[in-house]
């Protein structure tokens, strides 16, 4: 249900005198982790999720009030390497996680004392990550798990992992899964990056040989992984697609940068046709996020995912035409383990190269058009043939 404006407007006074508080009695300049854990512990991490979990259980839209005014007054803010932590994982615990998880996990996450990777793909399952072969056994009071994870991003800086594997193969596909927290640094865990197109290897290859993970760590019920990778999957398009950078910053703002600097004749209708998508775009993902609350976001997220892959693609490809010969200098292409290689971000050449990889990660833009067909459209499914197969039966590759 909307939230009123009246009680909009309290919130919003409430949220400013914590702010405050949280200011005055820790240094914006000090200790990273101490400042953010005062910010947790404030309900001012997530405002939206439940008190006791970083938030205050207030409209999502709310923390911007935060978001603006502590990107003023400090640089202990959220980064790249925590983008998989506070897209999917929080939400992931907030909305499945027993007590003691959520009590134990959620405040590291967010100070960043501990980062977060997703070890869902597999060399034989992307698109279809619940045909995935990686094996769970049951010993005891743990799981004892081997298989071959890939294009794991940030798995070689990672403490915690959310492993979907199989854990009975005579289900079918979707009902054999169940989801682990594991931890990335315990025995039986082989991690080996991967480079990528812009040179920097973000991603990585991860083996796990007799790895075992207590099943206290276990997220949700025996056999209920698809449940929980399906609020991972919505939260990671929102995450990846659903942004809202202020009017003429991001991408676009980087473009209109390129622009003041190198435009050509009759450019200026291709930046402008690009400024209104984006501009769309922004505008729509603002409405989708006052709607949504702390749990699994529907449709609109594989929308937003959709339309932020393309853009990106179309608005660095523009800034690299205007670049000219130039833009073929792409002049640092070393093998980077990228940790602190993030301030070439900026660089329209690493990010035209970068901006490949939009419609593939996080699902790719055919199946973002598949979900909007089924779910949004209402039009009739792809032919499932391997639905009700015991997986063990599903012929494969
Ligand atoms: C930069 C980057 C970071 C990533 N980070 C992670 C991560 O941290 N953790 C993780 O688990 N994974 C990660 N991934 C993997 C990503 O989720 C997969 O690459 C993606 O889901 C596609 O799977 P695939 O590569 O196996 O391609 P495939 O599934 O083999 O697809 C190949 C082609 O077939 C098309 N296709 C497949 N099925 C259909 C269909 N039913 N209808 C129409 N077209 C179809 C696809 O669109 C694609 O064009 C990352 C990928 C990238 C590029």
């Amino acid at each position: 249900m909307p939230t009123s404006t009246s009680s909009l407007q309290t919130d919003t006074i409430r949220i400013n005198e914590l702010i405050d508080d949280l200011v005055a009695n820790h240094d914006p300049d000090g200790d990273r982790f101490e400042f953010m854990g005062a910010q947790f512990d404030a309900g001012l991490a997530w405002v939206r999720f439940p008190v006791g979990k970083g938030g205050l259980g207030m409209a999502p839209q709310l923390q911007d009030v935060v978001d603006q005014r502590l990107d003023a007054v400090t640089e202990h803010r959220p980064s790249f390497f925590h983008l998989i932590g506070h897209g999917m994982g929080a939400p992931v615990l907030v909305t499945h996680g027993t007590e003691e998880q959520q009590t134990a996990r959620l405040r590291p996450l967010f100070t960043g004392e501990d980062i977060w990777c997703q070890l869902f793909s597999e060399p034989g399952a992307g698109s279809d990550v619940a045909g995935l072969s990686s094996r769970a056994i049951r010993d005891g009071d743990e799981w004892v798990v081997n298989g071959q994870k890939v294009w794991t991003t940030v798995a070689h800086v990672a403490k915690w992992g959310m492993l979907l594997t199989r854990t009975d193969p005579t289900a079918p596909k979707h009902r054999g899964m169940t989801y682990f927290l594991m931890d990335m640094q315990a025995p039986g865990v082989d991690i080996r990056p991967l480079r990528q197109i812009t040179g920097e290897a973000e991603f990585n290859e991860v083996y796990l040989t007799d790895h075992r993970i207590p099943d206290s760590m276990r997220i949700s019920d025996v056999g209920d992984g698809w449940r929980v990778a399906l609020t991972t999957l919505m939260n990671e398009r929102v995450a990846l697609g659903g942004a809202i950078a202020p009017r003429d910053s991001g991408a676009i703002g980087e473009l209109l940068d390129v622009w003041r600097d190198r435009k050509t004749a009759g450019s200026r209708d291709a930046l402008m046709k690009l400024w209104t998508q984006a501009e769309a775009a922004r505008l729509t993902n603002i409405r989708a996020y006052q709607n949504r609350t702390s749990g699994t976001p529907g449709p609109e997220g594989s929308t937003g995912k959709l339309i932020f892959a393309d853009l990106n693609k179309k608005i660095f490809e523009m800034a690299t035409d205007l670049l000219g010969p130039n833009a073929m200098l792409y002049d640092d292409y070393s093998f980077v383990i990228p940790e602190g290689a993030r301030e070439r971000d900026r660089d329209p050449r690493r990010r035209f190269l970068r901006s490949r990889a939009n419609s593939i990660e996080g699902g790719t833009s055919e199946i973002m058009k598949n979900i909007m067909g089924e779910r949004v459209l209402g039009l009739p499914g792809e032919p499932r043939v391997d639905k009700d197969l015991p997986w063990k039966d599903v012929p494969r590759g």
